[in-house]
Parts: structure tokens; C-alpha cells; sequence
């Protein structure tokens, strides 16, 4: 048993976003009580609360440090990850076929998928990001260096191959036949899913089915992945992929997609209605653990068709800006009921660090027009890049938040480590009223943080130690 001491900051239970205020755990003098065997949280709160029976182990006092839940990063490219600031000269499909195709056919390569892997791996542990939907490469080679690489550091990972089985030539490496993506996928799926401990209830390895986007398969690929779906999502298999990203008129992915597959919304795509007329084609690949990512330029019926099936939101407003491809409306995709979660979607995001996607998601959304602009409460922030990622993972049970009974992931924030960070706590203004002069804070610490103020990173109360 350990007992980890610092300053508690977490959204406890199970809230709404617009509830995540009122959840707001905020204490100075905390204490983390975690079971070494299990990794199990057994008390948390205030160090004077701390039962008797706890009292004589394991203590290691973080002093004034920050103790937060691990990062939840919902949508994240490893086969992008020397692909952040790459220069496309356009908007999504320019730089997919300029930028993005090319370099992702490089993962061929063993010797190069294992450094990538490694590398990914490394700027994860770096970004405090314990858990993350990892949207992967085409070649089985790098996926088994993907999975390798994060069993060592101990990470979460949900991750399925890129499916590809149409696209333009920069993409033809990467594609398949219609009966390889099938194979292939379900070969993963075999290999991988749960396979650290054989059950996908205590599993830090999943698997998902993950066609890179409408764009990139046929309606006989997505007929096929339905059935696969079909067959294997009582194991608790995820399905990722994109949606609404990019509205440029005619040309752009969203009427592309409207055009090639004549159907009325682009979510019915993936929702068993491909053929023309949105007429059904085959089963849905919508549910509980299907998260898209952007929804961007969502209808009120894509939105609702969503919150229906428990499909959640990865929403990455630093890739959105990066791509111009405009700004999620915040008001009226939380009213729908779909939960939204917090994607960096590197390498289309250029920033490793949830934090600087909360900070980016603050800035366009009280940037969005008349009514719908919204000054995002810090406490929403959090909830967003935290428990809203493992809601959005079906995993919400398991972590999250530092509530007692939950598995142990959770960071320790040293504002020291970065001065930019340090002087904004020590010198800011805060408010007389100590609850908004705590919100400024908690406020401060996210907007500021940069990777080297992460000292430490657990994951089921196990520290990760990596090297490269
Ligand atoms: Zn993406």
C-alpha cells in the first residue's frame, strides 16, 4: 500500500460537462491511498482523513505538487507522429495526399515502425496522456511495435490498423484488398485485444476497428466491417474513426463523401446506411465504444443518431484550426447528449499535451458567434481532457478521476519544472472569493502547463518508467 501526498484536483463521481463544476475536488492537503497489488484507489481526500488503517505504509510526499488524473487523449495518430507541423498547403484531403499518405507508408518498414513506436511511446509518457484512443498504422509489423512498445511503459491503449481499400495513388501502399482488410483486422483483433490479461474488463490492451474514413473504403468494405463489428463487439472491441471534418464546398470531405456514397448524412455511412438514399446496406458500427472524431459540421439528426447509440465525440479543436476546418458548435453538440471528449489528433494537432487542447478548445468556443460563444469553466476543462475520455472509452468505471475504487492513473504536476508555469501561479491575481480564486488557478495550471512540468506518470499505481 502507498500513500501519495500533494495537492488533489479531480472531477469526482460520474457528472454531466455542465455538472462537472459542482464536481470539482480541489484539495491542497490531499492524500492518495492506492493498493500496490491491484492498483486500486482505497482512499482519497484530505491527508487529515486518512483511515488509522492506512497510516503505517508507504509514503511519498509530492509536497505542494499537483496530483490530477491522467490524461485521456480520445483521438491520436501513431503513425503521424513526425508529422506534426507538416506543410500540405491546403486543408484536409491536400494534406492527407501531400504530407500524410507518404509518410505513413514509411511504417513498413520494421526496423522503422519499432523507432516510431518507441518515439510515440515516449512523447506520450512525456504529454502525461495514461490512456488513448490510437488511431493506427496499415502494417501489422508497426501495430506489433505500437502494442510492444506501450505494454513496456504500461500504458492504456486502444488501437486498431488503419483500413484503407480505396484512395487516391499517394494512399496505395497503404490499402488492401476488401478480403486482407477484413483479415488483417480480425488477425489484430485475435492477437491483441486484451491479450495482457485475457480479460477485456481488466485489459490495458484493446483493440478497434478503424477505417480511416469514408473516403478510404468502399461500400462493400463497410458492409464487411459491419458484420465484423457485429461478430465481435460483445468482446468489447471499440470502432474509431472520422466524421464531418472538413465542409469546403463540393470538393471538400464532406460533400465528397454526400456525392460518391448519394447518401443524406455522412454518419449513415457508418451507420449501416451506405447504399444510395441512406438505404441500408448492412449493420451499423455505431455504440457505446465508437468514438468520432471532430464532428465538426454535424446535422441535429447526426448529433441525436449519437447521443441514441452512446457514440461519443473526439474533439480536437487545435487539428481543427491547424486544418481550417472550422469549430465544433460546444452549445449545441453538448445539448444533443453526446459526450465529448478530448483528441490532440496529432499530427493534424500540433500539440502532444491535452492541457494545450483544453487551452485551444477555451479560445474558439468563447470565439463562436453570438450566443453560442461560451467561456469554458476550468472544471469543465479538466472534466473534458479526463473522465469525459474515459466515458468516451466505455471505461469510465475504471478511471478518470481519483475517486476511491478507481484504478490509480494520475500525474504529478511539479509547477517548478517549468518557470512560465511557476510565475504564473505565484504571481497571478486571484478573487477574495476563495472558490473563483481556485478556479483561476486550476485555470492558470491547465492553460500553462507544458510537458516538463509532468514529473511523474502512473498508471494503476505502477510509476512508468520508459527508455527509449
Ligand atoms: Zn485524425
Amino acid at each position: 500500500m502507498s500513500t501519495h501526498l500533494g495537492h488533489l484536483v479531480h472531477i469526482a463521481g460520474s457528472p454531466t460537462v455542465d455538472d462537472a463544476v459542482a464536481a470539482l475536488v480541489d484539495i491542497a492537503d490531499g492524500a492518495l491511498v492506492v493498493d500496490d497489488d491491484s492498483g486500486i484507489i482505497l482512499f482519497s481526500g484530505p491527508r487529515d482523513e486518512v483511515p488509522d488503517e492506512f497510516a503505517a505504509h508507504r509514503v511519498i510526499d509530492h509536497g505542494p505538487a499537483f496530483l490530477l488524473p491522467g490524461f485521456v487523449d480520445t483521438h491520436i495518430h501513431f503513425p503521424q507522429t513526425y508529422s506534426l507541423d507538416a506543410y500540405g498547403g491546403g486543408q484536409l484531403l491536400e494534406w492527407l495526399n501531400t504530407c500524410i499518405f507518404p509518410a505513413e507508408a514509411r511504417l513498413a518498414d520494421p526496423e522503422f515502425a519499432r523507432r516510431i513506436a518507441r518515439d510515440f511511446t515516449a512523447r506520450r509518457i512525456s504529454a502525461g496522456t495514461t490512456a488513448a484512443m490510437v488511431f493506427g498504422s496499415a502494417f501489422p509489423v508497426a501495430q506489433e511495435a505500437l502494442f510492444t512498445e506501450t505494454e513496456r511503459a504500461g500504458l492504456r491503449i486502444v488501437s486498431g490498423r488503419g483500413i484503407q481499400t480505396s484512395g487516391p495513388d499517394s494512399a496505395a501502399p497503404l490499402m488492401t484488398s476488401e478480403a486482407d482488410a477484413i483479415a488483417l483486422t480480425l488477425a489484430e483483433i485475435d492477437r491483441w485485444h486484451a491479450s495482457d490479461t485475457g480479460d477485456p474488463s481488466t485489459a490495458l490492451r484493446h483493440t478497434a476497428i478503424v477505417p480511416r474514413f469514408s473516403l478510404s473504403v468502399t461500400t462493400d468494405t463497410l458492409r464487411a466491417l459491419g458484420d465484423l463489428y457485429a461478430s465481435v463487439a460483445e468482446r468489447g472491441v471499440y470502432v474509431h474513426t472520422h466524421l464531418n471534418e472538413n465542409n469546403r464546398p463540393l470538393t471538400g470531405e464532406i460533400d465528397t463523401v454526400k456525392t460518391l456514397f448519394e447518401v443524406e448524412s455522412y454518419l449513415d455511412t457508418y451507420d449501416g446506411k451506405f447504399l444510395p438514399g441512406s438505404s441500408t446496406g448492412g449493420e451499423s458500427l455505431l455504440g457505446r465504444r465508437t468514438i468520432m472524431a471532430h464532428a465538426v459540421h454535424c446535422t441535429d439528426a447526426e448529433l441525436s443518431r449519437m447521443a441514441q447509440t452512446g457514440t461519443s465525440i473526439a474533439h480536437c479543436p487545435t487539428s481543427q484550426q491547424f486544418l481550417g476546418s472550422g469549430t465544433m458548435p460546444w452549445r449545441r453538440t453538448v445539448a444533443a447528449g453526446v459526450t465529448v471528449a478530448a483528441g490532440t489528433d496529432c499530427g493534424a494537432g500540433d500539440e502532444w499535451l491535452i492541457p494545450q487542447v483544453l487551452a485551444d478548445a477555451f479560445k474558439v468556443h468563447i470565439s463562436e458567434p453570438g450566443d453560442a460563444s461560451v467561456a469554458l469553466h476550468p472544471a469543465q476543462l479538466l472534466f473534458t481532457g479526463t473522465l469525459a475520455g474515459a466515458r468516451a472509452l466505455d471505461a469510465e468505471e475504471r478511471f478518470g478521476n481519483l475517486d476511491a475504487g478507481k484504478e490509480a492513473d494520475f500525474l504529478v504536476i511539479e509547477p517548478e519544472r517549468w518557470a512560465p508555469l511557476e510565475s504564473l501561479l505565484t504571481n497571478g491575481i486571484r478573487s477574495d472569493d476563495p472558490e473563483l480564486a481556485r478556479e483561476q488557478t486550476l485555470f492558470a495550471l491547465l492553460m500553462g502547463m507544458r510537458e516538463p512540468a509532468i514529473a511523474e506518470v502512473y498508471v494503476q499505481g505502477r510509476l512508468v518508467e520508459y527508455e527509449v
